[in-house]
Order: structure tokens, then C-alpha cells, then sequence
């Protein structure tokens, strides 16, 4: 049994959700703070993203989602976190940036310009770091929530927070100035973790990993001239090589394949000046190699 901890409510806990049924989860998430999963040896807690580090370092939780932001300001508070904490995995969601941000009137003269300036923020070990390596001393006010509001309230100069589009930071007046640090959700483990947990998780990792490759292509059959078929195969990547069926139609053929969904169009157009026809494209669900 693998105690999971996930953020209760807030911007990480639908992907993180629909992860773990992607990977094959039956759970209920009701109200409450634990729920079991009905068919893997897996115990939810939903908590606030901001504790879930030190549950895993305690062993109140085995693992959890957080925001690498969130890892990396609890280590820098924390020695015991930093020592009892790993990334499992990186989980390409809850992409975000950390920046600072000034009001938008103002003209930004690099980071030199925040000098004895008063700045708030929810990750100051973050900032701190950032701002010793530059030889910035500034005067750090933490704040949990609200940190946009600062400025217009008069409690600091400029603030340093999380944005993703950067719509949040317009409507308080406050433009970005400068990105201090990039974050996406992480899975962390603890180190307290015994060899059968490791092997639940190890199993979990497995899953994980055939679903996000499983996103990253998509699979392809078309229709080709048999008389371009090695120009076709030299396109088509595929995990090993592609299936060849000769058709009804003598003269053409089927190939199946798998494409990387980054180059997906550029293929395709490839292809299709090779005189590949009937191109259809589907979804893959799950891909184990
Ligand atoms: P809690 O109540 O659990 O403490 P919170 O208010 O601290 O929640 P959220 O705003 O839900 O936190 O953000 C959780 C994490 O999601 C952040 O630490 C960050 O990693 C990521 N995140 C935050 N804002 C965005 C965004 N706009 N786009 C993508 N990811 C984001
Ligand atoms: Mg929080």
C-alpha cells in the first residue's frame, strides 16, 4: 500500500486526477481527506499543494503532485525536505513561470534596478536564491495569497508570482519584467519508502510513462503507391518498422505506423507529396514498449 498525496483543490488537482485514471485508477474523490483506490494498492490524501512536501518527508505520505516550485521553496526552507525528498517523475503538467513583476507605468532597468526595493512573494527562498546570485539585497515580504495586490495597496515595490498568461498581472496594473524560474508538476517520493512500496511505485511509473508517451504520437494508416513505398518508409519514423499490407489493389499498400506528434503535420506533408493517399490518424491510448 502507497499513500498518494494530491493538492485537495486548486489548479493541480484535475490533471493530476485524470493521470491516475488514465492509468488505470478506479477511486471515488468525495469530500473527504483519504479515499482508497478500488483496485490498486494505493491510498489517496488530499491536502494543500504547500504541505504536501513535508508529508513526504515525514512518511505521513509516501508520495505526492506538487508544483516544482512549490518542491524546490519548501526544500530551500527545509534541510529535513531537502534530504527526505525525490522527483520520481516530471509530469509535463501545471506548466507555470515564476516572475517578477512591477507596475506596468514604470520602465524596467533590469534586475539591478530592485535593489533595496521592497518585493512580495509566496516563494521567498525562491527570489532569494535568485537574487543573491545577481548581488540583488532586497527586502523580501512573503505573503500567502494575493501577492498581485501588493503593489496597488502600497505594501511593495514589486511582487515575484506565479503567472502563466500574464492576464492577472495586467488587471493589478503589473507588468512582467523578468522570468526567475520555469515549473510543471512533479511526482515526489519519500526516501522512507520500503521495497514493496517501491515496487507499487515502479509499477505506477510504468503506467505513467505509457500514457504520456501515448500522448506524444499519434498512430497512421494510409494508403501508398507500392512503387513509392521506400521513399514512404523513409518518412515514417515508427516505434520499430512499419507494417506493410499489400491491397486488393495491386499496385498499393497499407502502412501503419506510429508518428511523434510534435512533426505530425510536417510528416503528413511529406507523405502526401509522396503520393500517400486515405490518411487516417487515431488516438493512442496507452503505449507500452
Ligand atoms: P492550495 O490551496 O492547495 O495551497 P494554491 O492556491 O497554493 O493552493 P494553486 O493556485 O492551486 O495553489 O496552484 C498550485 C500549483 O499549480 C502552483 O504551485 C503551480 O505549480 C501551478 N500553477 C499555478 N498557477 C498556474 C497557472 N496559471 N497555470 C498553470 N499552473 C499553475
Ligand atoms: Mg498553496
Amino acid at each position: 500500500m502507497i499513500k498518494l498525496a494530491i493538492q485537495k483543490s486548486g489548479r493541480l488537482t484535475d490533471d493530476s486526477l485524470e493521470l491516475m485514471r488514465e492509468c488505470g485508477l478506479d477511486f471515488n474523490k468525495s469530500g473527504t481527506l483519504k479515499s482508497p483506490a478500488f483496485n490498486f494498492p494505493l491510498e489517496f490524501l488530499f491536502l494543500r499543494d504547500d504541505d504536501i512536501p513535508a508529508y513526504v518527508a515525514d512518511g505521513v505520505a509516501d508520495i505526492g503532485i506538487v508544483g516544482e516550485n512549490v518542491l524546490v521553496e519548501a526544500e530551500a526552507h527545509s534541510a529535513h525536505i531537502k534530504t527526505h525528498v525525490d522527483i520520481a517523475e516530471r509530469l509535463g503538467f501545471s506548466r507555470c513561470r515564476l516572475s517578477l513583476a512591477i507596475p506596468k507605468e514604470q520602465v524596467y532597468g533590469g534586475v539591478q534596478s530592485l535593489q533595496g526595493k521592497r518585493i512580495a512573494t509566496s516563494f521567498p527562498h525562491i527570489l532569494q536564491t535568485y537574487l543573491a546570485d545577481k548581488g540583488v539585497v532586497a527586502d523580501i515580504h512573503e505573503i500567502s495569497g494575493s501577492v498581485e495586490i501588493a503593489p496597488s495597496i502600497g505594501l511593495a515595490d514589486a511582487i515575484c508570482d506565479i503567472v502563466s498568461s500574464g492576464s492577472t498581472l495586467m488587471s493589478n496594473g503589473l507588468k512582467e519584467a523578468e522570468i526567475i524560474y520555469r515549473s510543471e508538476a512533479v511526482m515526489i517520493q519519500g526516501k522512507h519508502l520500503t521495497s514493496e512500496q517501491i515496487k507499487v511505485l515502479d509499477d505506477l511509473r510504468f503506467r505513467i510513462h505509457a500514457v504520456s508517451r501515448a500522448k506524444k504520437t499519434k498512430y497512421i494508416v494510409l494508403n501508398a503507391p507500392t512503387s513509392s513505398l521506400d521513399r514512404i518508409l523513409a518518412i515514417l519514423p515508427g516505434i520499430k518498422s512499419p507494417t506493410v499490407t499489400p491491397l486488393a489493389d495491386k499496385g498499393w499498400s497499407a502502412v501503419h505506423s506510429v508518428v511523434p506528434e510534435d512533426t505530425f503535420w510536417e510528416i503528413i506533408g511529406r507523405l502526401r507529396s509522396e503520393g500517400a493517399q486515405g490518411i487516417l490518424v487515431l488516438p493512442i491510448e496507452k503505449m507500452i514498449v
